[in-house]
């Protein structure tokens, strides 16, 4: 995108400083500072923080190994200053695009620290080559660390049959509708079957889980998980910037939330999957690219 008459002054900063200006109420911001400071904030107002560090598909061992340090780092900073909250890690993050068993060794450090720490740790779900693995990652972790949960997305046709699995071995799941774009042969495409997928799986949950969580902003879903509650454990989870009133309403109302905070410099995949969820949030960006 080039501003009309000006394209030998073209300034791919300014582009990425304007888009930094709609992400930032996505993310926390740059550094783990700031993370935790809006951890301390999610605290604050009756929630538990999910701390997610920014970046996928990192393809390099020296980059994976310092995306553990930081993790690492910041599970020891949310035990030293006693936020209630944990991490939320994905699966390339930790190597998953370069080696299976790399991925498997650095989440078993994680998980290592996290429990020694007394601190849940989950496992976000990235697009749906790496489903499989996952799965197959969580329950070889859960085998040993009972404080460990596996996102889970209703847009994919094998989930029903991923769940049972994961139930059958008293896994935990967090459950959302899923936020990548995924083909006809592996995904639902409207959004009737999407919300049906994700309410016959709440209702799995319901009947057979420990604990799970309910993450989505849809206040039909929210009300469903409400009303099908019948003394089953959960919590429900939203993520940092959107529908904060509802988060405050159910806080108010006795509910367990946590809010997922991402931080870091790599902010622009995770934004453009929230710009892209809602035509507001792209008047939102057009406005504040007009307005500089
Ligand atoms: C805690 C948490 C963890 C997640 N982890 C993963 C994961 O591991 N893997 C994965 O694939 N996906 C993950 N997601 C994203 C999820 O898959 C969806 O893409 C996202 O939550 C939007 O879907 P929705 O359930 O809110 O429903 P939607 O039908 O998209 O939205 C329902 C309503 O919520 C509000 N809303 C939703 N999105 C926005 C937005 N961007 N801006 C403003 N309002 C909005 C609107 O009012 C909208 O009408 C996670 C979501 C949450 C909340």
């Amino acid at each position: 995108m080039e501003p009309a008459g000006h394209s030998d002054s073209y300034d791919p900063n300014l582009m990425e400083r304007l888009l930094f200006k709609v992400a930032k109420k996505w993310v926390a911001g740059h550094s783990a500072d700031e993370a935790i400071a809006a951890a301390k904030d999610a605290n604050a107002k009756g929630m538990a923080a999910i701390l997610n560090f920014l970046g996928e598909e990192t393809s390099k061992q020296d980059e994976v190994e310092s995306i553990v340090d930081e993790y690492l780092s910041v599970i020891e900073r949310i035990g030293a200053e006693k936020i209630r909250g944990c991490v939320s890690v994905k699966p390339t993050q930790l190597g998953l695009a370069i080696d299976y068993e790399m991925c498997l060794a650095n989440y078993r450090r994680l998980a290592a620290r996290a429990s020694e720490l007394g601190q849940f740790m989950w496992i976000d779900m990235e697009s749906v080559k790496f489903t499989e693995d996952t799965i197959a990652i969580y329950l070889e972790l859960f085998k040993r660390h009972k404080m460990i949960g596996v996102a889970m997305q209703s847009y994919l046709r094998r989930s029903a049959s991923d769940l049972l699995h994961v139930l059958e071995n008293g896994g935990m799941v967090r459950l959302v509708k899923g936020a990548y774009h995924e083909p006809e042969e592996h995904a639902f495409q409207t959004r009737d079957e999407v919300d049906a997928n994700y309410s016959k799986l709440m209702k799995m949950l319901h009947e057979s889980a420990n604990f799970f969580a309910v993450a989505t902003h849809d206040s039909k879903l929210i009300d469903e998980a409400i009303s099908f509650s019948n003394g089953s454990q959960f919590e429900f989870q939203l993520l940092m910037g959107i529908r904060d009133e509802l988060k405050r309403d159910l806080v108010e109302k006795g509910f367990s939330v946590s809010e997922y905070i991402p931080y870091g410099a790599q902010w622009l995949p995770y934004s453009v999957r929230r710009l892209r969820e809602r035509k507001r949030n792209l008047l939102l960006l057009a406005r504040s690219l007009v307005q500089d």
